[in-house]
């Protein structure tokens, strides 16, 4: 949602569902943990009733523990929290999994795949950044994709369906080598609402080329 028009955000999580996306992915900054602020909770909470897809927040925040609850509570059936914010990261996975939310494990470009690798029975999602958090609108960091590479065999290994989600620089130019790589869920911000054919366009042309990369 982040190059969303903030103005009128219902009407935009329901332009994109009738676009067809499977999810929508809510950046949740706190201006500490990443040098920007966005998206508090009853943002999400009015938003909720536009739509029927899930939602998921990615909570690029110092305070996991304290505000996930609150995004739970607003209507997010995803919680995703950073290796690099929480300090007790085994806890704050299963109290989210507690509050009935599905949670997941984001790691920065910097974070190896093995900093997750004693959480990832915990989890039904990892998601690997391909830019440094903080902004949209970034370009894709294509050497993250050996470290997508790496998590895919992690998860193969651990038999669960966990899925691999990629963030940031997603567009129909780099979304065939993360998938190639192994990413089988996939944010996009700019290349969706900056598409000039528009949001169904943008949507199916991703999907395209994220299909033909798999096949
Ligand atoms: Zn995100």
């Amino acid at each position: 949602m982040l190059p969303a028009d903030f103005s009128r955000l219902g009407e935009e999580c329901a332009a994109l569902e009738k676009a067809g996306v499977d999810r929508i992915h809510w950046d949740v900054m706190d201006g500490v943990f990443v040098p920007n602020l966005t998206i508090g909770p009853d943002v999400v909470r009015s938003c909720r009733r536009w739509v029927d897809v899930p939602f998921e927040a990615h909570l690029m925040v110092m305070d996991a523990d304290l505000l996930a609850p609150l995004y739970v509570e607003a209507g997010c059936e995803r919680v995703l929290v950073h290796q690099e914010a929480c300090r007790h990261l085994h806890r704050t996975l299963g109290a989210i999994r507690d509050l009935g939310a599905s949670p997941g494990v984001v790691l920065n470009p910097a974070t190896p795949a093995v900093a997750i690798a004693d959480v990832l029975d915990l989890v039904d999602q990892v998601l690997v950044m391909t830019v440094n958090p903080g902004f949209g609108g970034q370009a894709y960091l294509a050497s993250m994709e050996t470290k997508v590479a790496e998590i895919a065999g992690m998860i193969r290994s651990t038999g669960r369906p966990i899925r691999l989600e990629v963030d940031g620089g997603i567009a129909p130019g780099t979304v065939g080598a993360a998938v190639a790589a192994g990413a089988d869920t996939l944010v996009a911000g700019s290349a969706l609402f900056r598409d000039p054919e528009g949001l169904e366009h943008a949507v199916a042309d991703l999907r395209d080329h994220a299909t033909s990369a798999r096949a």
